[in-house]
């Protein structure tokens, strides 16, 4: 059993590398090795732990033991030495203060510059030790906050490495339109909503304009339709409307993107064990309407659980002032289950 991360990934944290950012179990990250004080790596020492350190790990429930990942997937499970699949993980400076995110990540502190690791690896062994085939992405807070961004996007995207970034949207990237354009980049913003009063309210920055100015800027961008994505987190008490889920549709179409990530605040939705009857209303209003759009969607995590909790079985609404009706009755009725993420956070 083996897993392409296990052989050839790396997660990058604050002063450790990890094969991967999935934390399951108990403590979760296969760990292979503490950062030097200068936040390097020896590339010969971690290529070598990958390899002694992984029969126990896939026997080791705090590691791998038990993740859906591992099976007897061929792809990228050689013993050769390189790196496929790169996880940035080493900061948490943010140009937002979601109400939904921990305050570690509210304009957090923590920061070093990747870049030097990272050309040690592109360096080592003549070049052969990053596998073009693979990608990178970004799991810490803001991406662009980054010094190092545009020029770490560029090695990457020059050499079509994929990267995936989860982005703000409210600082412009160069190196973004560059790898939209030549199709090394999948990019998800997140404003949540198209109404600038709700965007204040959610991310406490007073930026949605400029967000949705950017998107559009990357959506003129993008090669292929899919690789710029409108992210929409549906947040009891916030946004969880059926005017704003149709503000929201209406102006991604009016600026060219075509791909809509519907999700569920995933706190809330733990906390009821994704059994949340006026959301998940809302989410099957939310998806038949971009199915009318003539957009296409995907779920993350949240919105897949609740979707599988009532086995995928998503309401067609023949009736939009019915249905309407129907939801607000709900939506009262379980208003109190609301979540105060300020004061959460703040405790
Ligand atoms: S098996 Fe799971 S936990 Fe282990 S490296 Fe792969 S993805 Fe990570």
């Amino acid at each position: 059993m083996d897993c392409h991360l296990l052989s050839h990934g790396i997660s990058v944290e604050k002063d450790s590398l990890h094969d991967c950012c999935l934390t399951h179990g108990y403590n979760g990250r296969p760990f292979i090795i503490k950062l030097n004080k200068d936040n390097t790596v020896d590339w010969a020492d971690v290529f070598d732990l990958k390899k002694i350190l992984k029969d126990g790990k896939r026997i080791n429930e705090k590691e791998c033991k038990g993740c859906r990942l591992l099976g007897n997937e061929r792809i990228f499970t050689d013993e050769g030495d390189y790196i496929s699949h790169i996880n940035l993980n080493h900061w948490n400076i943010c140009n937002s203060k979601c109400v939904y995110c921990s305050k570690d990540y509210n304009g957090g502190d923590k920061y070093f510059n990747v870049l030097p690791m990272m050309k040690e690896l592109f360096a080592y062994n003549g070049g052969k030790a990053i596998n073009t085939e693979g990608e990178l992405t970004f799991q810490g807070g803001e991406p662009t906050m980054l010094p190092e961004f545009e020029e770490l996007i560029n090695m990457f995207t020059e050499k079509k490495i994929l990267v995936r970034i989860h982005s703000s949207g409210i600082k412009y990237s160069q190196a973004v339109t560059d790898g939209l354009k030549n199709n090394s980049v999948i990019l998800v913003v997140s404003p949540d909503t198209a109404v600038k009063e709700t965007y204040k309210k959610i991310k406490r920055v007073d930026a949605c304009d400029r967000v949705w100015q950017n998107l559009e800027k990357y959506a003129e961008a993008q090669k292929e339709p899919d690789r710029v994505k409108a992210k929409f987190i549906i947040i009891a008490g916030y946004n969880d409307s059926i005017e704003e889920i149709d503000a929201f549709l209406q102006r991604a179409k009016s600026i060219g993107i075509n791909r809509i990530v519907w999700e569920i605040e995933c706190m809330y939705a733990a906390r009821y064990q994704y059994d949340i009857p006026h959301v998940s209303m809302l989410l099957d209003y939310a998806v038949r309407e971009t199915e009318k759009c003539g957009l296409t969607y995907e779920y993350y995590d949240g919105a897949m659980y609740v979707q599988n909790k009532k086995n995928n079985v998503i309401r067609d609404i023949t009736d939009k002032a019915a249905f309407s009706e129907e939801f607000e009755t709900l939506k009262e009725r379980y208003k109190d289950r609301n979540l105060d993420y300020i004061k959460i956070f703040s405790q």
